[in-house]
């Protein structure tokens, strides 16, 4: 009860002066940026000045869960949809469904039919009376409820940054005609692209590709400075996953186990996607016992906490390698020296979230959060009903300066001192009446009148 209402008084919300402001402009607005493949030990193995003074004056999540599996397409609808996998529909980044008998991949994912279980923010904003904008995050230039942000542009990996962000915060500041967007989102491809060509223990590399990745976050910093947006905006910067190194020594193939003929791989590492030609028990059978570093499933079978089950996308047999193993068909060479899509518990999978602006803390940090629950966090700074989702604002709103939560250890801190303080009292007490009798005693043999005033008190 005691810590209830100390952590009800620690939580409380307390009115700001931003909130002021909200009623009469309404929300401010929010820019969420991801660095693709950012992994959240790369803040600890590189300098990053620009990301870090920025969530110095702001909020730090060091690791996100992200969901599984831990690719671009899933993880990216999941940011904007606060759904696991199963539920959005972005299964994977090559999908086969056996509904439609369609095919999606990168590059060939126009068809609104993939996107249209969920409601993507940038839609649902627009239903609260808001222009939002899109700038090459998947799914973004696909007609989703025959809808598109107000600002898009197809994906096209020859725009560069400068160019992105340019037209970005056009949008946000908006024109005579027109008012400036209240969400937008922003896509960069990097670190993901280097972190598979070289790999993430490349530390030459990558020093190079994070610093270019910091300095695009300089470029964003300064632009919003220049424009009057600092300050008037809140910023989120994450990404969809980390990346794991691979090695030619880890590999897991297919053909030592079970004959090319048997099945088709829709999806091939490190988690594979396979349906069978014939009774899938059978070669479920052979696939169990394939490699050590190699966990067959099932479809029914697959862990609950993976969210990974109830889609029909989800394919027949499910093949996930363990940390580092590739799964080939055949072969013994590598294409790539870093990949993820592994089990979304592993760190180097995670990526990190910071953010800043008005509506943040400043200079706090929390260890770790989910991914599925950026999506609600971002409906509640926009004044936006969420759509239904598997994220919650429990442990987010503490990132926000409006909600300023106590720790836990100190909460627990102040109900161990507060307990210490009162046994203190009542002992003293107890104390204090048993050394008054053990005082009274040689005065009872005074056979003093029962009702008599005591000698001594
Ligand atoms: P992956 O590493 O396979 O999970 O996906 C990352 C790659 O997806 C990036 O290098 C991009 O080139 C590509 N990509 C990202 N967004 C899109 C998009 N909207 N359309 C097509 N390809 C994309
Ligand atoms: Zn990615
Ligand atoms: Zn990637």
């Amino acid at each position: 009860m005691l810590l209830k209402v100390l952590l009800g008084l620690l939580c409380g919300v307390t009115a700001s002066v931003a909130g002021g402001d909200e009623a009469q402009q309404g929300p401010l607005p929010l820019l969420m940026v991801s660095f693709d493949g950012f992994r959240a030990d790369y803040l600890q193995r590189f300098p990053m000045p620009n990301l870090k003074l920025l969530y110095s004056q702001g909020v730090l999540v060091e690791q996100l869960t992200n969901v599984f599996i831990t690719k671009t397409f899933p993880n990216h609808y999941t940011l904007v949809t606060g759904l696991y996998a199963e539920s959005h529909g972005i299964v994977a980044s090559n999908m086969y469904d056996p509904v439609s008998h369609k095919h999606f991949h990168a590059g060939q994912d126009q068809d609104p039919m993939w996107w249209s279980k969920a409601q993507p923010l940038w839609i649902t904003a627009l239903d609260s009376g808001y222009k939002t904008a899109a700038m090459m995050w998947p799914g973004s230039d696909v007609l989703i409820s025959s809808r598109t942000p107000t600002h898009f542009l197809p994906y096209d990996f020859n725009v560069t940054f400068r160019q992105r962000i340019g037209n970005v915060t056009k949008w946000l500041l908006g024109n005579e005609k027109e008012p400036g967007v209240k969400f937008a989102a922003l896509y960069w491809e990097e670190p993901d692209r280097s972190g598979h060509k070289y790999g993430p223990e490349n530390t030459a590399v990558m020093t190079k590709v994070l610093k270019e990745v910091d300095d695009n976050i300089g470029l964003l910093v300064s632009k919003l400075k220049y424009n009057g947006l600092w300050g008037r905006i809140n910023v989120i910067i994450t990404s969809d996953h980390g990346m794991a190194q691979l090695s030619t020594e880890r590999l897991i193939r297919l053909d030592d186990c079970i004959h090319p003929d048997d099945y088709t791989l829709v999806d091939s590492s490190p988690v594979a996607a396979l349906i069978p030609h014939k009774d899938p028990k059978t070669l479920f059978t052979l696939l169990r016992t394939c490699h050590a570093h190699m966990t067959a499933y099932l479809k029914s079978d697959i862990p609950d906490r993976l969210h990974y089950r109830n889609n029909e996308r989800i394919q027949p047999i499910i093949l996930v390698a363990d940390e580092g193993w590739s799964i080939v068909q055949r072969g013994n060479t590598l294409s790539r020296m870093g990949d993820h899509g592994y089990d979304n518990t592993l760190p180097s999978m995670h990526p990190f979230m910071a953010a800043a602006g008005p509506s943040f803390r400043e200079g706090y940090r929390i260890s770790n959060l989910k991914s599925v629950d950026i999506y609600p966090l971002m409906c509640h700074l926009l004044s936006v009903p969420p759509q239904p989702n598997n994220g919650s604002l429990s442990q987010a709103r503490c990132l926000l300066a409006a909600e300023a939560c106590g720790d836990l250890t100190l909460v627990i801190s102040l109900v161990l001192g507060i307990l210490l303080v009162l046994a203190t009292i009542i002992l003293l007490f107890r104390w204090r009446r048993n050394y008054r009798q053990s005082r009274s005693q040689p005065f009872q043999r005074l056979q003093v009148d029962d009702d008599e005033e005591p000698l001594f008190e």
